[in-house]
């Protein structure tokens, strides 16, 4: 339990990557608040779960990623109850699959503050503690669309690239204070995000849910399976041991070989 005593705030983790992250540092001890949305009944297993699993503190905020406020106001709640994050995952991500030239603006606008700017705030508001402390742990989950693009997901390829600029920015402004920046970049993982994009890519292409599955989203991923969830929550364990304290600023691909093309 090598992170007894830190405390992980991760958002987008009331489901799929997220929880996954939650459950393999409150493993190693860490106090953990999760966020994002979903059934309280649902939310309040997972908090159980998570104490059982640190024999530490757990706590859930439903901080909205598009309002800046919130963010900060769970940054500050997460300081006053559990701890000021050592560790950061900035992991809360929607999709949303059109052309460019129909792309509605409110998911533009959605995915953007969902995935990158949120990124900001959270981290504008975290690493005053983790500088004082001298430690600090920020991972981004990017994607393989951190690096490469597919047609159809110009908010999230956008929003993706941009999150690998922001991690290497972060990484060299603290990089002599003790805190790493790193974006994790998985390829397709089996969670309720890529399921529910299923419905549009089939009307967008004109294909099966099966079509979808095999000929689009594994298409193009070599090993022709789903990255496991706890592949990634492995990684960001990693990531948080000493071992890892000379990694800083990089994109770490988890894609079952997606941009080795
Ligand atoms: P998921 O849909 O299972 O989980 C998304 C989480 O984000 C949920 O907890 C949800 O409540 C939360 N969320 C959504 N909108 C929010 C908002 N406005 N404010 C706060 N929380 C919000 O998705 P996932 O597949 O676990 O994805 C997690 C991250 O991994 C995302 O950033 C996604 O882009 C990235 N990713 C996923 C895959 C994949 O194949 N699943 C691949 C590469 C990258």
């Amino acid at each position: 339990m090598f992170l007894k005593g830190k405390t992980a705030l991760i958002t987008g983790s009331t489901s799929g990557i997220g929880l996954g992250y939650a459950r393999a540092l409150a493993a190693e001890g860490a106090h953990v608040m999760i966020n994002g949305f979903g059934d309280a009944d649902i939310i309040k297993g997972y908090v159980a779960e998570l104490e059982d699993l640190s024999g530490a503190k757990a706590r859930h905020h439903g901080a909205d990623m598009t309002k800046p406020d919130a963010i900060r106001a769970m940054v500050a709640e997460c300081a006053e109850k559990i701890g000021s994050p050592d560790i950061l995952i900035n992991n809360a991500g929607i999709q949303h699959v059109a052309p460019v030239d129909e792309f509605p603006e409110d998911k533009w606008d959605a995915i953007i503050s969902i995935i990158l700017s949120s990124s900001f705030h959270t981290t504008k508001a975290a690493l005053p503690a983790m500088k004082a402390k001298g430690w600090g742990r920020i991972i981004n989950t990017g994607s393989m669309h951190s690096l490469v693009a597919s047609p159809y997901k110009v908010a999230y390829n956008s929003a993706k690239h941009g999150l690998a600029g922001f991690t290497k920015t972060v990484a060299l402004e603290v990089a002599t204070q003790g805190i790493t920046v790193n974006n994790i970049c998985p390829g397709y993982v089996w969670t309720p995000l890529v399921e529910n994009q299923i419905p549009d890519t089939m009307k967008a292409r004109g294909l099966t849910r099966e079509q979808v599955i095999n000929d689009v989203l594994l298409a193009n991923q070599p090993q022709k399976k789903f990255v496991q969830v706890d592949q990634l929550a492995a990684l960001a364990v990693f990531l948080c041991r000493d071992e890892a304290s000379g990694m800083t600023g990089t994109n770490l691909s988890v894609d079952g070989g997606w941009t080795a093309q």
